[in-house]
């Protein structure tokens, strides 16, 4: 990156099944790298042990999430295992503007929707797990989810893996130390694209 140089901000989705290591992913993509945050989505599930409003999600209600339907507030929404999910837009522009990055950990309805609305500065990766027998173990050993959820979100697996080709990227992730390598190549790559450093031509007059 070019960091005296101004541009414009970019948006990163990651996508994946769940248990292929997205989660960890985008932490440690957030910990090494200080220009890029998480865009904290708002969902209707149940918080699970650990979690915190605000930090994780905006976790509300059933009828506050239709409110902000309504006022128009997100910039996708999309029903994941019978909860709704969104994404609330008034920090992205800012930040975009403000040649800050956006990481959106969301899945292939919302990248779709993102897609329409926001092409030229969408980036978007799809994380995929090494094996079917390495996809079931993790779901397995996370252990936060009940049987019955485990074997929905497994057949869920296959839907959501059917949407791959939708992305720009596709990294397997058989190697943790390995996939946030290739994520960050990505995004140092994006950074760099001509379109996206709105100084680049100020600087240049100054050269010549
Ligand atoms: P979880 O309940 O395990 O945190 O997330 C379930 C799924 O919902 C994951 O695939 C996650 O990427 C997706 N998700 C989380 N937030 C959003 C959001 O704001 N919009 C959409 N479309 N999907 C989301």
């Amino acid at each position: 990156m070019n960091e005296d140089i101004p541009r414009r901000g970019l948006m990163l989705v990651l996508s994946s099944p769940s248990g292929a290591g997205k989660t960890t992913l985008s932490r440690r993509l957030l910990e090494a790298d200080g220009n890029i945050r998480l865009s904290v989505s708002a969902t209707t599930r149940p918080m699970r042990p650990g979690e915190v409003h605000g930090k994780d999600y905006h976790f509300i209600s059933a009828e506050e999430f239709a409110a902000w339907v309504a006022e128009g507030k997100f910039l996708e929404h999309a029903q994941v295992f019978g909860n709704r999910y969104g994404t609330p837009s008034h920090l992205v522009n800012d930040a975009l503007v403000a040649g800050r990055d956006v990481l959106f950990d969301i899945d292939w309805q919302g990248t779709q929707q993102l897609k329409e609305k926001m092409r030229d500065d969408l980036v978007s990766i799809f994380i995929l797990p090494p094996s079917h027998a390495e996809l079931e173990r993790r779901l397995r050993t996370r252990a936060l989810d009940s049987e019955e959820t485990v074997q929905k979100r497994m057949a869920k697996a296959s839907d959501e893996i059917s949407h791959w080709a939708e992305y720009d990227y596709v990294i397997v992730n058989t190697d943790l130390d390995k996939a946030l390598a290739d994520i960050q190549a990505i995004l140092n790559a994006e950074r760099l694209k001509r379109s996206r450093q709105t100084g680049i031509s100020a600087f240049v007059n100054s050269l010549v």
